[in-house]
């Protein structure tokens, strides 16, 4: 399963490569957040910027897409 090398953090990641909507200021920094089961499935998305081909993209290549850890910002996330 995916998971944070720094804090540890498996549940919930974040994409980098979508950036957020911009027109709320209290935006988060990413487009896209994937939770995660504990067997490392990705089962539901939460778009904060991301389109719905974004989305399927990054359903389809996970490891791509997700490359940030939402709760301490590293990029060190191991598959
Ligand atoms: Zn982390």
């Amino acid at each position: 399963m995916p998971y944070c090398a720094n804090c540890g953090n498996h549940q919930s990641l974040a994409s980098s490569k979508i950036p957020p909507s911009s027109d709320t200021a209290a935006a988060p920094p990413y487009g896209l957040f994937g939770n995660f089961s504990p067997e490392g499935q990705l089962i539901t998305m939460e778009c904060q910027g991301a389109s719905l081909d974004d989305a399927q993209e990054a359903f389809e290549d996970p490891k791509t897409y997700f490359d940030r850890c939402p709760i301490c910002g590293s990029s060190e996330i191991y598959w």
